[in-house]
């Protein structure tokens, strides 16, 4: 089938020393980068070997955990948003400035690490019902971490609200050194451009160095920034190219791509008081619509809605089959990829992220995958069953 030969082709075209650890003499290769945010970027794109051959298509993913300093694409976020505050004079090293940001965790661990780096304090506020792996990881970085109660985002005990709100504070607050500067990963456009100049930009080139087409291009929104810089980027180069939502349950996304409102029918009511996207997957879902998602929304062409259950088979196929242990959103993104390649039929392309590994969830997403029964070698037919 198509597939096998692709990876075969890919296989005979790279030298066996690309395929292992590099032995070239070091003299041979560049020598020092400057400081953890030059791991940040240029991350691989890798063919999913089991889900291609399920498929007969090829399933790239963009190991956006291999980011070097907080190991997700929010790297690239947190990098581009403190680099635009130290151009525009907001942020100095050093000075006692501190950086509030509200988040599930992935950007406040890049905000915490990079803080770290360059000279500030970070501020995080995340909601309690999150996995402690990143609170714990997050008050190793030196981060202060406010687990807060999930509240709507009308509340303004919202998590995102409360961190805005302290920026504001500290900057007034004559008594205190430094000044606060609210991160707003959900409105900031540093945050969807970061994702156009790069993770779209080099799936574009790595797709490119390989033959060129991508037919589709599948990610979840936690604030949209992922899936719309890439898809501005991805839609300017490939006009046909497919962007796909993934989407887990409880998420008022799906419905927002499908049918032009976020909210619909009988999920309305409950959706709207909810304060959080009701699933165990963590960093994307949303219940509101925000900038970063609003940006390339009119881009997206489908939408998958995955469930934990889904989720959870994907995390355990890809650590068994693949030896690729990731997170939660990773294992949504690759079941809807999986979908779309379905949809779409052999000898297709379809692109997704890999977001984080599953060392930051071992305490709720991957004890959960741990529990499902069976044995070792699950069928594509389990994997893909409803
Ligand atoms: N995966 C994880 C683990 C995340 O934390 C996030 C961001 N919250 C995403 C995926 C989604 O990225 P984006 O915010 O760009 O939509």
């Amino acid at each position: 089938i198509a597939v096998t030969y692709t990876i075969y082709e890919l296989s005979s075209r790279l030298r066996p020393s690309d395929q292992q650890q590099s032995h070239e003499p070091l003299a041979a290769r560049p020598q020092y980068k400057l400081g953890i945010e030059s791991t940040i970027g240029n991350t691989p794109l890798i063919v999913i070997k089991s889900l291609s051959e399920a498929t007969g298509c090829t399933i790239l993913a963009k190991c956006e955990f291999l980011n070097g300093a907080g190991n997700s694409p929010k790297d690239r976020v947190a990098l581009s948003i403190i680099n635009r505050a130290e151009e525009e004079g907001l942020l100095t090293p050093y000075s006692g400035d501190t950086i509030y940001e509200g988040t599930v965790g992935s950007t406040g661990i890049s905000l915490a690490t990079l803080s770290r780096a360059r000279g500030y304090s970070a501020h995080i506020i995340m909601p309690s019902d999150q996995a402690h792996e990143k609170s714990d990881l997050l008050r190793k970085l030196g981060a202060r971490v406010d687990r807060v109660s999930p509240a709507p985002i009308v509340d303004q005990l919202h998590f995102v609200n409360r961190a805005r709100n302290l920026a504001r504070e500290h900057t007034a607050d004559p008594n205190r050194a430094g000044r606060g500067l609210f991160a707003d990963q959900f409105e900031t456009d540093a945050n969807w451009k970061a994702h156009f100049e790069g993770t779209g930009r080099e799936i574009f080139e790595q797709a490119s160095a390989e033959g060129g087409r991508i037919d589709a291009f599948v990610a979840g929104a936690g604030t949209g920034g992922t899936i719309s810089g890439c898809a501005m980027y991805l839609r300017g180069k490939l006009p046909d190219i497919r962007i796909v939502l993934a989407d887990p349950q409880g998420s008022g996304l799906y419905n927002k791509v499908m049918h032009g409102v976020m909210f619909h029918g009988l999920e309305r009511e409950g959706t709207r008081r909810r304060a959080q996207v009701d699933t165990v997957v963590e960093g994307i879902g949303l219940t509101r619509s925000t900038k970063n998602f609003e940006v390339g929304s009119e881009l997206v062409d489908d939408a998958v809605k995955v469930t934990d259950d889904q989720a959870r088979r994907m995390a355990r196929w890809l650590c068994e089959k693949d030896g690729i242990f990731v997170g939660s959103s990773s294992s949504v993104n690759c079941y809807a990829a999986v979908k779309t390649a379905l949809q779409l039929g052999p000898g297709h392309k379809v692109v997704t992220i890999l977001c984080d590994s599953g060392m930051r969830h071992l305490s709720k997403f991957w004890k959960q995958v741990n529990e499902i029964g069976g044995e070792d070698d699950m069928t594509f037919e389990e994997l893909m069953k409803a």
